[in-house]
């Protein structure tokens, strides 16, 4: 009987980071791109955060979130009681969409696979997206980023934390608030999760647990 072989993934970064040196998968290859820009950071990270795609700055450096938007993410992860050492950070798209311009549908589609695999290796509790492209792309449907922005949403295996671009705070001023306000929320969860994570297990006698404390808990394990 014929035996039936399956492609295993890239099992390490490293491995899938290899996979996409010099990728010529999609037509921004030749668009004017210095380098591919695979992501950076903790590979056992419990937070992820997925961008929509590699900048000027970010295509010459090789890192995700390095231009003026990466200044102040850092700044917002730091208020988050979150290190960029800690986290982990990549593009949906990992090449630079001329002009900055958005990613079209066909690069999306060519790239998420891998944005996907880094997602299964590292294995992170929660994903915070930033934007629009970055939040459909994880939830796999149309979303309005204003609307559900610092909601917890599970789906599938995820669980997912959606936040407005740093970079459309940038150009909106009036956006800067609501981003600081979000990443106080996201703090909050977070220390909730941690507390929670770190207390002893209740007995059936004394149970402890609010029933938001529970939700949480089932949001993110
Ligand atoms: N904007 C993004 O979405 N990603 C980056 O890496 C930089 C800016």
């Amino acid at each position: 009987m014929p035996q039936v072989l399956y492609r295993d993934p890239p099992v390490t970064l490293q491995a899938l980071a290899q996979s996409l040196h010099n990728c010529q998968r999609c037509k921004l290859a030749t668009l004017g791109r210095t380098q591919v820009v695979f992501g950076v950071g903790n590979p056992n990270a419990q937070v992820m955060f997925v961008g929509e795609g590699p900048g000027f700055h970010e295509d010459k450096q090789g890192e995700p979130f390095v231009g003026a938007a990466g200044k102040l993410l850092n700044e917002l992860l730091l208020s988050a009681g979150l290190s960029r050492a800690e986290i982990y950070i990549a593009n949906v798209v990992k090449c630079r969409p001329p002009n900055n311009r958005d990613p079209e549908p066909d690069e999306v589609e060519t790239c998420k696979p891998f944005l996907f695999q880094q997602i299964d290796i590292i294995k992170p509790k929660l994903v915070c997206t930033l934007g629009r492209w970055s939040t459909e792309t994880i939830l796999e449907r149309k979303v309005s980023i204003t609307k559900i922005r610092a909601q917890v949403i599970r789906h599938k295996n995820l669980v997912v934390f959606p936040l407005l671009h740093p970079a459309a705070a940038l150009h909106q001023g009036n956006l800067l608030p609501s981003l600081r306000e979000d990443f106080g929320k996201l703090k909050h969860y977070l220390d909730e999760v941690t507390r929670v994570s770190a207390s002893p297990p209740s007995s059936d006698a004394q149970p402890t647990k609010t029933p938001q404390v529970q939700q949480i808990q089932m949001d993110l394990f």
